[in-house]
């Protein structure tokens, strides 16, 4: 039998790994300076972050000043776009972006609409790939920045993040990219991906939560959001946050040492759980890619007939936690912004479920989860009027 409760709700977000929360822990009580101030705390301090932003910078092939700590993905979203827009204004106020980008960077890009600046949204096709030839039709010579995720958190879809940074450059436009989902799983080398900005976060890599940073490639302009204080090199105001900073340096080191092995080891379970659902439950549609260029963690269905919230609440009692759409439109009755760019009719868009799978979980999970997706699905659809129209006698 296995131990419940099972979770697979990775994308959302990990575990703190013990190697972080060993090495950040003196961090809260003994060494706990300022990195502002002069004395021999703060240099203690400045000396932890120093390390880690050295650490950083090597696995993502930047020089250490090109990296900026910030409170998460959130903000280093938000900075990249609002940032470089601004800052380039007086050459254009176009940009482009992904439609199935995080709430971050689509809520970002509306307010700056608001501002004056004009926003056009590439073309995606089903499964989630960036229309190359579609956005070569949409660049302008006003077009400051263009901006896709490396992997979507929803379906998984791996972008070609070089492909489209070449357009972009092609055309004297910088490149963003929103790595979050990525680091740690992909190879995030900022040369080899050709990108002038990518974002990061600590918690989606086994790393601490409120802890992320920006790599902002130099001689890239970009306005600075949260001013005050001279930390990050006078681009971002706000005390430092030494025990985080070290705890996802820690945590980056640890996934990309690891990193091969891992994502060997969680696409055997995704590849498990996807085929076994596919061949298992009836009426059902896998959403993104099928394997090739999708994350390790990812699988996402959608379960005709019925809602994904009733799917997550008969999971949930069962011991199982997943997501349904993305955990930011969660709470809402809006099918999920993704889904609809893949073109999913709203049905389909509303029965959707996400596992994202981890280093933690085993066969035996997979296994379980399977058969508990296969009565809840049979039992929610005995009960559904959809369903029942449908007429199909195995199960009404
Ligand atoms: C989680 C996530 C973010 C937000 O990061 P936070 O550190 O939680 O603010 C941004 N983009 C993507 C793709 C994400 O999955």
């Amino acid at each position: 039998m296995v131990k419940t409760p099972i979770y697979f709700d990775h994308a959302a977000t990990t575990p703190l790994c013990k190697e972080a929360f060993d090495k950040m822990s003196p961090y809260f009580t003994q060494i706990f300076g300022n990195a502002n101030s002069q004395h021999m705390f703060g240099r203690e301090a400045v000396k932890a972050v120093d390390e880690a932003r050295d650490s950083i910078a090597k696995i993502i092939n930047c020089k250490p000043n090109e990296l900026y700590f910030t409170s998460g993905g959130t903000e280093a979203d938000n900075w990249a776009l609002r940032g470089v827009a601004r800052a380039n204004a007086n050459k254009g106020k176009h940009v482009i972006i992904s439609p199935i980008e995080h709430a971050a960077m689509l809520v970002t890009a509306k307010a700056l609409e608001k501002d004056g600046f004009e926003i056009s949204y590439m073309k995606v096709d089903e499964e989630g790939f960036v229309d190359l030839e579609h956005l070569k039709t949409i660049i302008r010579p006003d077009t400051t920045l263009v901006c896709c995720m490396l992997a979507n958190n929803e379906v998984g879809t791996i972008e070609p993040i070089k492909e489209i940074a070449k357009i972009a450059h092609d055309n004297g436009s910088l490149m963003f990219t929103d790595a979050v989902q990525a680091a740690g799983v992909l190879k995030t080398d900022v040369k080899e991906l050709g990108v002038d900005l990518m974002s990061m976060s600590g918690h989606k890599i086994y790393g601490p939560k409120g802890i992320g940073a920006l790599y902002i490639r130099n001689g890239v302009k970009v306005e600075s959001i949260l001013t005050g204080g001279h930390q990050e090199r006078m681009k971002r105001g706000g005390t430092t946050n030494v025990p985080a900073i070290v705890g996802f340096a820690e945590a980056f080191r640890i996934a990309d040492r690891d990193r091969e092995k891992n994502f060997e080891y969680v696409c055997s379970l995704r590849d498990k759980f996807i085929d076994r659902i596919l061949a298992e439950v009836p009426f059902v549609k896998l959403n993104g890619p099928r394997k090739e260029n999708r994350l390790p963690a990812n699988a996402d269905f959608s379960f005709r007939f019925i809602e994904g919230e009733s799917i997550l609440f008969s999971l949930d009692l069962a011991g199982i936690a997943v997501s349904s759409g993305s955990a930011c439109s969660s709470g809402s009755l809006e099918p999920s912004h993704v889904l609809m760019a893949l073109g999913l009719p709203e049905g389909l868009a509303h029965g959707s479920i996400r596992f994202s799978f981890g280093k933690h979980n085993t066969l035996e999970e997979i296994d379980y989860a399977v058969d508990v997706v296969k009565e809840a699905v049979e039992k929610l659809r005995a009960m559904s009027p959809l369903f029942k129209a449908q007429g199909d006698i195995k199960y009404v």
